[in-house]
């Protein structure tokens, strides 16, 4: 969609239902680097009026749509995100209900409070100051992903509630959900060509924005080596550019628990069990490796084998599926090609799980790994699949775990502690404060919600902006100071 233009290319995609791949959920069509320029040029056109609009008529569109998310299409939602990138209800729930509505709501109500702080002006009769914020001048490439559809959401409106016009690169594997948070904002009142949706090839679209020279900010989820490649083509074109991009990003990580021998073990169990396995570990937040201490392992071990036994894998329409298959058969390829290591390798044993089908739909089973060596490929590498790799060391090893933990990736997204000692949480705490932009203390890593844990890490896991916090909103205005002698 480019304006109010509907255009249907050569270019032709489907998306498929990942748990029954031979049915076709969606139709779609590509844009063309041609099409990508033509919604630059519309989107250029709709700014001059999107930011006249004052900001409070922007956020009633914002809640508006919420409320038409949280009535009328939560089903359409909720149905979309199932099917298409299936997940189970539960997970459908938190994601295209909850955390999407969440996401407009309280972006509007952080902007607000945000946009309120007005600099100081000690002498009003001589002098008045004042700080407009304006939208960033140019346009917003924001390029989500599969895994939420609430990102999607988060990443395309955002700017564009603070008054910048933004292209839209959905994921070709959520375009049925994403298109139909697009036509809730429009039906919320936001003009056509604010935010355009442009399917596209991911490299196509990448080189087109980047070789504008009005290209004023990215804003992105999904792998390193993307947003690594992006940065360099805004660098490359930087010459040619009006601003200075604004490169936002929150990439992958390797997220770790790691339990002292004082940890409450069932919630160990229960925090791990969800964090690596919920929605097939597919969020960027998933636990991925877990450190265990030598005395707790026998009945961490039975509890999780016991438990990893109930976990319902199939169809997400049947309502005890616990989880159902990972996204498409890039996915499959990879996860699958981790378990044949931890087969083949002589340091690691598949403990639980380990088995895997894509006759009907792209189904692994959760798999519980365990291995004698921290630096194995499972213990470094992000696998975005249900995979939990386990490392047990001896108890008198504890603070060593901690370097271990803290260096042995390049990531730093999300982390959990799990101990009943205070004085070794606050020094864990304190030691571990750069392993994880999101920490957690006795619970799980995943499960961030908006306006209570503002997510977003450091290092290779992005520029840490914190979707869902006040600071958010902000980063999408470029303030003007402006100074009046009375
Ligand atoms: N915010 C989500 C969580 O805490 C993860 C988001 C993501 O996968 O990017 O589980």
């Amino acid at each position: 969609m480019i304006g109010d233009q509907e255009h249907r290319t050569h270019l032709i995609q489907h998306q498929v239902m990942p748990h029954k791949h031979s049915h076709k959920l969606a139709k779609f069509y590509y844009a063309t680097s041609e099409l990508v320029q033509k919604a630059i040029e519309t989107a250029l056109q709709a700014r001059v009026s999107w930011e006249r609009v004052p900001l409070k008529d922007k956020f009633d569109m914002w809640l508006k749509a919420a409320d038409l998310m949280a009535g009328k299409y939560r089903q359409d939602l909720n149905a979309t995100t199932m099917l298409g990138q299936s997940k189970t209800i539960i997970q459908a729930e938190i994601d295209s209900a909850a955390e999407l509505i969440d996401f407009l709501r309280f972006n509007a109500l952080y902007a607000k409070e945000g946009t309120k702080w007005q600099p100081r002006s000690p002498e009003p009769n001589v002098t008045v100051n004042k700080l407009r914020l304006r939208g960033l001048e140019g346009f917003v490439a924001a390029i989500s992903p599969f895994n939420f559809t609430a990102i999607g959401g988060n990443l395309a409106y955002t700017p564009a509630m603070m008054g910048n016009v933004v292209l839209w690169k959905p994921s070709d594997t959520a375009i049925l959900s994403n298109f139909t948070i697009y036509k809730i904002m429009r039906e919320a009142g936001v003009p056509g060509g604010v935010v355009s949706f442009i399917p596209s090839d991911g490299p196509v679209f990448g080189d087109t924005v980047t070789k504008s020279p009005h290209l004023a900010a990215i804003n992105f989820t999904g792998s390193v080596p993307t947003f690594q490649r992006l940065w360099a083509q805004v660098g490359e074109n930087l010459p040619n550019m009006r601003n200075f991009p604004r490169l936002v990003g929150e990439c992958g990580g390797k997220n770790y628990h790691l339990v002292h021998p004082s940890a409450d073990v069932t919630s160990v169990v229960n925090g791990t069990i969800r964090s690596a396995f919920e929605y097939c570990g597919q969020k960027c937040s998933a636990c991925s490796r877990a450190y265990f201490p030598e005395s707790l392992w026998p009945e961490i071990k039975e509890k999780l084998l016991s438990v990893q036994k109930e976990l319902k894998v199939g169809d997400v329409r049947e309502p005890d599926s616990f989880m159902s298959a990972v996204i498409d058969a890039k996915a499959f390829k990879r996860i699958t090609g981790y378990i044949e290591h931890a087969k083949a390798s002589s340091k690691t044993s598949i403990i639980a799980g380990g088995k895997y089908d894509d006759s009907i739909g792209y189904f692994v089973e959760p798999t519980i790994v365990q291995t004698t060596d921290p630096h194995d490929r499972l213990m470094t590498e992000e696998i975005f699949g249900p995979i939990l790799t386990v490392y047990v060391y001896p108890d008198g090893q504890v603070n060593s775990m901690i370097n271990l933990v803290n260096t042995s990736t390049p990531y730093a997204l999300t982390g959990a502690i799990f101990s009943q000692d205070e004085s070794w949480l606050t020094a864990a705490t304190e030691a571990l404060k750069d392993s994880a932009g999101n920490f957690y203390i006795n619970d799980k890593s995943t499960g961030s919600v908006v306006a209570q844990q503002p997510f977003g890490g450091a290092r290779l896991s992005g520029t840490n902006d914190k979707a869902g916090g006040l600071q958010y909103a902000l980063r999408w205005t470029s303030p003007q100071a402006i100074k009046q002698t009375m």
